[in-house]
């Protein structure tokens, strides 16, 4: 496993990290099972979220005895001071620590920031937080690539995450700004939410970039952790058949596609938009027809039943036309 610093916050982290949303999925016990296989690959940095319902609770559950083993990232959306400490607090006595070696502010919008970062915003929250010992370092997770702008500026930020995959590079040159600044970048959603199957070429491509310092793939069973860590740990120049590969992706995908980060919930009438969006593309995209139907089925709410309030357009970050993309699904899933 090959390790970086992680920017200006001096920690030394495995170039493959563990996103923690997958945990979700599962329990406890096999929460510690990932624990034990993340500690034989040598990945030694993990990534939560208080909103992430279970995600820190199993993770100090498993982390237990061997917290000291890993650098620990979490995260929040509260924008305002006092809730800012208190999800701290909650976060320490969910991952059962004392201490967190990275806090983020969690995809705040332009307004958002504005308020986290005025007095009585989260921010002071933060510095509060790290006066104290309680969190070792200050960074952002964003969505949105004029927030984005502004974070490589602020002299608070010691790290970034933002997406950053094979079908969505609008990020690069900011990324290559915080290599300039030191300011230390965590890439997520390497396969596009779901839409990229190649997990090895999707990894491959972003270690290619030298200002990626972690990507954190979610990752929910021991054989994705062995494939994705050889992935990483392959620092060749990306061979012919690869940039084949990469090419095809990004032909197939172009960027009209869902990213399943569920923002756009919840529907007005309870339609799981991402489902609809994944087996639309398992549809359309691979082949998949049979398979891609049978799971369409199994959903509560179809496609078809969308009123067409538009509210979930407002909430995507992508500015996905959802209502036309839920028509089309409902072509095809619904025959
Ligand atoms: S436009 Fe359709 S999918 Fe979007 S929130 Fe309204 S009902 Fe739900
Ligand atoms: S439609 Fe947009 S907001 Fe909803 S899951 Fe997909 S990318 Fe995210």
């Amino acid at each position: 496993m090959e390790y970086r610093i992680l920017g200006k916050t001096g920690l030394k982290i495995s170039r493959l990290g563990f996103g923690g949303i997958p945990i979700q999925k599962i329990d406890a016990e096999g929460t510690r099972a990932l624990i034990g296989r993340l500690i034989d690959e040598g990945v030694n940095f993990i990534d939560t979220a208080r909103g992430y319902t279970v995600s820190e609770e199993y993770l100090g559950f498993a982390l237990t005895g061997v917290r000291d083993k890993f650098v620990i990232a979490t995260k929040s959306t509260s924008r305002k001071k006092d809730e800012m400490a208190r999800d701290i607090d909650v976060s320490l006595e969910k991952l059962c620590t004392d201490y967190i070696d990275l806090y983020q502010m969690h995809n705040p919008g332009a307004k958002d920031l504005d308020v986290a970062t005025a007095p009585g915003g989260a921010l002071e929250a933060m510095l509060e937080a790290k006066a104290a010992g309680k969190i070792g370092h200050i960074g952002i997770t964003l969505h949105s690539l004029e927030v984005f702008e502004r974070a490589v500026e602020l002299p608070w930020v010691e790290s970034i995450m933002f997406p950053y995959n094979i079908v969505e590079t609008q990020g690069e040159e900011l990324i290559a700004k915080c290599k300039e600044k030191n300011i230390g970048f965590i890439c997520m959603k390497p396969l596009a939410g779901g839409a990229i199957e190649d997990a090895t070429v999707a990894l491959r491509f972003i270690v290619s970039n030298p200002a990626v310092t972690v990507v954190i793939p979610g990752m929910a069973d021991k054989a994705q952790i062995a494939e994705n860590a050889a992935a990483v740990a392959d620092t060749s120049p990306l061979r012919a058949d690869e940039v084949e590969k990469i090419d095809g992706i990004k032909a197939a995908l172009g960027t009209n596609f869902c990213r399943r980060c569920n923002y756009c919930a919840p529907c007005t009438v309870g339609i799981s938009i991402p489902s609809v969006l994944l087996f639309e593309g398992y549809y359309s995209r691979y082949d998949l027809k049979d398979w891609a139907v049978a799971r369409y089925a199994t959903l509560d709410k179809k496609a078809s039943e969308c009123i067409e309030c538009g509210i979930c357009e407002g909430r995507c970050p992508y500015n996905l036309p959802i209502r036309e993309m839920l028509k089309n699904a409902a072509r095809v899933l619904e025959k």
